[in-house]
C-alpha cells in the first residue's frame, strides 16, 4: 500500500513485519472449521520513532514482539467466514496498540478455490482517530407536518425516522395549526407541525430522497398538491459552514420558499434554534 503521509508532510516511521505465520479456522466451508489451515500476515505499522530514537526505550515504541503475539492470537481465536474481516480484527488490534495506522494483509495460500494458483489474500489499511479529519457536516433544519391518520402519531413516528438519519439532531415541540387554505384547495383537518434541526452528511439530493423514503413508509400519497397528508417532510434550510445553500430548482428549492412565511415553521424552528438565521435574518426577531 502507499506511504502514509503524516500531516504536516512529513512521511510516517514504519515498522514491517512479514511472513508471520499461524493455524486458523476461518472460512466458510465445514472441512476448514474442522482442519484449519495456514494463515499468514504482513504488516506495516506507521507510527513514529521520534521519541523512541532519542530515548532507546522499548517502551516509546511499539513492540513488534507483542504485535507478533497478538496478530497470532486473534488467527488461532475466533473463527470467522472471511479473512476480510480477519484483516479487520487484526488492523484494529494494531491500532489499538498504538499504531497511527496500520496496513495489514492476510494471505489464505491454500483457500479452497478449484484451479492452480499462488496465494490469495486482502489488504486493508486502518487509521487511528488521532489522523481521521471529521467530515464537514451541513446544518439542516427539517419541517414535519401531518393531518391525516393520527397525525401526533405520525409525527412521532416521522420524526424517529428523520432523527436517525441525522447526527445531533433536536426535536421543537409540537403544535396544533389550522391548515392553510392554499388557492383552489377544499378544507381540510387541523396539522401538526414540528421542526427537527440537526446535521448530515448527505448531500440535499440524498437527504430529500431519504425523507420521501419516509414519508413513503408513512403512507404519503400525492395526488393533489397541498392536499390532506400522513406525513410532510420539507428541507427548511440546508448550510455547511454556515452558508445557506441556494437552489431554485422544483425538484429542490434552497432554503424552502415558502417556510419563512409560515409561523408553523419559524415558530418551533426559534424554539430549537434561537440563534438560527434563515434568508439573512434571524429565526427569532
Ligand atoms: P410546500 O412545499 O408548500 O410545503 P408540500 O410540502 O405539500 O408543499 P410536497 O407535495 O410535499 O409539497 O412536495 C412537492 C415537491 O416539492 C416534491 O416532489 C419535492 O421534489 C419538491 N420540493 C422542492 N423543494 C423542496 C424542499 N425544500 N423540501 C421538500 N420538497 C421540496
Ligand atoms: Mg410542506
Ligand atoms: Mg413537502
Amino acid at each position: 500500500m502507499a506511504d502514509l503521509y503524516l500531516p504536516g508532510g512529513k512521511l510516517a516511521d514504519q515498522i514491517t513485519l512479514t511472513g508471520l505465520t499461524a493455524t486458523g479456522y476461518h472460512g466458510v466451508f465445514d472441512h476448514e472449521r474442522q482442519n484449519g489451515q495456514e494463515f499468514i500476515v504482513d504488516l506495516v505499522i506507521h507510527s513514529t520513532f521520534q521519541r523512541a530514537a532519542f530515548s532507546d526505550d522499548l517502551s516509546h515504541t511499539i513492540s513488534y514482539a507483542d504485535v507478533a503475539d497478538r496478530v497470532v492470537e486473534i488467527i488461532e481465536g475466533e473463527p470467522v467466514n472471511l479473512i476480510e474481516l480477519l484483516a479487520e480484527r487484526i488492523a484494529d488490534a494494531v491500532v489499538a496498540m498504538g499504531a497511527w495506522a496500520v496496513d495489514v494483509t492476510v494471505h489464505k495460500p491454500k483457500a479452497p478455490i478449484d484451479h492452480t494458483f499462488a496465494d490469495v489474500s486482502v489488504s486493508v489499511r486502518r487509521t487511528s482517530v488521532l489522523l481521521q479529519s471529521p467530515k464537514p457536516a451541513a446544518q439542516v433544519v427539517v419541517g414535519i407536518g401531518s393531518n391525516l391518520n393520527d397525525p401526533v402519531t405520525q409525527v412521532e413516528i416521522g420524526a424517529g425516522k428523520v432523527a436517525r438519519i441525522l447526527e445531533y439532531e433536536r426535536m421543537s415541540n409540537t403544535r396544533v395549526t389550522s391548515a392553510q387554505v392554499m388557492p383552489g384547495t377544499p378544507t381540510q383537518p387541523n396539522y401538526i407541525n414540528a421542526v427537527m434541526v440537526g446535521y448530515t452528511t448527505l448531500s440535499p439530493l440524498a437527504l430529500l430522497a431519504e425523507l420521501q423514503r419516509i414519508e413513503d413508509e408513512q403512507g404519503r400519497t400525492r395526488e393533489e398538491r397541498w392536499g390532506p397528508r400522513t406525513l410532510d417532510l420539507d428541507i427548511v434550510s440546508y448550510k455547511i459552514n454556515g452558508h445557506e445553500i441556494l437552489s431554485d430548482d422544483p425538484v429542490l428549492t434552497l432554503p424552502h420558499p415558502r417556510a419563512h412565511t409560515r409561523d408553523f415553521v419559524m415558530g418551533p424552528w426559534g424554539e430549537v434554534d434561537p440563534w438560527g438565521t434563515l434568508r439573512g435574518k434571524p429565526v427569532r426577531p
